[in-house]
């Protein structure tokens, strides 16, 4: 995937018909959809304000007046065949979408972004015969992307890389962490970012042992190891990658955090692959660095699942439940952590293929930010 050239199109349309064959196996005959991401992948609409009714016939989605245009512009150009009603006030709204619901029909309410005061309005309202708690009904099919979607990741993890190689060598010249990511975020989006995708991580010697420091006016100096993950926003999908610098000479120590950490991240990679447990992803990484003696020192888990939003479906940690298939985008992004030492964390994106696993980030693994050459 090249930094500029034109993104090929995302299958919107055809996610709804395939939404519906897993609300046959929940037994539900309907899902209203109220989690915004969740809205945005089935209908393309992006707006603050919206929820959306799938029963076995139709698809209408409820918002207010400021997305009265912005809503039926968006499915339309998205293929989505819906219907679009604005309401005022939510209890217009709600009447909108108990009206649509089939009569005597089960229907699901997604668990996890549900309130308690939106319940209670829902067993107010004739909202079908039943009201049946869902979870990750949408979160499953958004965790196996289409070819539009693995467009957009792929383009996204170019920016990274891209905006890491201008910046990189800037690390000898005695920066700040602060000042490092302000350049790394101000480059992705010279390069064609919308946003970045989440808040640049640069944790530099001692800091470097938070796994999720914030950069401060620490100045990196040689003998620091310096974390930098961050990542790139593309059409509202995310990328995500972490490498680890050393700054002039290192100890032994840090080294060998570095070298372990190396191979952890090249195990985990080297077993993924469709039809594995993410948790043997996990695994292979734990055991490399447990084998160093640092297992206390791998505090979290090895990834997660990459797309409209930066943590999603499937996880890649010690308890996780889930196989990897084809189409899934997940990290694997193991680290060690030493308060004398600092910190080593890798982390690639890799989409899953039908054969193994290809990376999306592409940047080298070389700790020495030395200039382009
Ligand atoms: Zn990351
Ligand atoms: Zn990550």
């Amino acid at each position: 995937m090249s930094p500029d050239g034109v993104l090929a199109p995302m299958a919107v349309a055809d996610r709804a018909p395939r939404l519906r064959e897993a609300l046959a196996a929940a037994e539900v005959d309907a899902l209203l959809v109220t989690d915004l991401t969740n809205v945005r992948y089935l209908t393309g609409f992006t707006g603050s304000a919206g929820r959306l009714l799938v029963t076995a016939e139709a698809l209408v989605l409820t918002t207010d007046g400021r997305y009265a245009d912005q809503a039926p512009a968006q499915a339309a150009a998205a293929g989505v065949d819906v219907e679009v009603a604005v309401g005022a006030t939510l209890a217009d709204q709600d009447r909108t979408l108990a009206a649509a619901v089939p009569s005597g029909a089960r229907l699901g309410l997604e668990a996890a972004s549900v309130t308690w005061a939106d319940l209670r309005r829902y067993e107010r309202e004739p909202f079908g015969s039943e009201l049946v708690p869902t979870e990750g009904l949408v979160e499953a099919a958004r965790a196996v992307k289409d070819v539009g979607e693995i467009d957009r990741l792929a383009r996204a993890a170019a920016i990274a890389d891209a905006a890491l190689t201008e910046v990189a060598p800037r690390l000898l010249d005695r920066p700040t962490e602060t000042e490092v990511g302000l350049e790394l975020d101000f480059t992705m989006r010279r390069l064609g970012a919308d946003d970045v995708s989440f808040e640049t991580i640069v944790a530099s010697g001692p800091n470097g042992a938070l796994p999720h420091h914030r950069p401060d006016d620490r100045t990196i100096v040689p003998g620091d190891l310096v974390v930098i993950d961050f990542g790139a926003l593309v059409e509202g999908y995310h990328s995500d990658m972490t490498r680890t610098f050393t700054i002039g000479d290192v100890d032994a120590t840090q080294r060998r955090m570095y070298d372990v950490v190396l191979e952890a991240q090249a195990a985990g990679v080297a077993v993924a692959g469709p039809g594995v447990a993410t948790r043997d992803v996990d695994a292979a990484c734990r055991e490399v660095i447990a084998a160093a003696g640092w297992e206390d020192a791998f505090t979290h888990g090895t990834g997660h699942g990459v797309g409209l939003v930066i943590h999603e479906d499937p996880r890649v940690g010690r308890s996780s439940t889930a196989t990897l298939a084809p189409g899934h985008v997940v990290t694997v992004e193991p680290g060690v952590y030493l308060v004398d030492h600092g910190g080593v964390r890798i982390e690639d994106t890799i989409l899953v293929t039908d054969g193994g696993c290809r990376p999306l980030t592409l940047f080298p693994k070389d700790p020495t930010p030395a200039a382009p050459g």
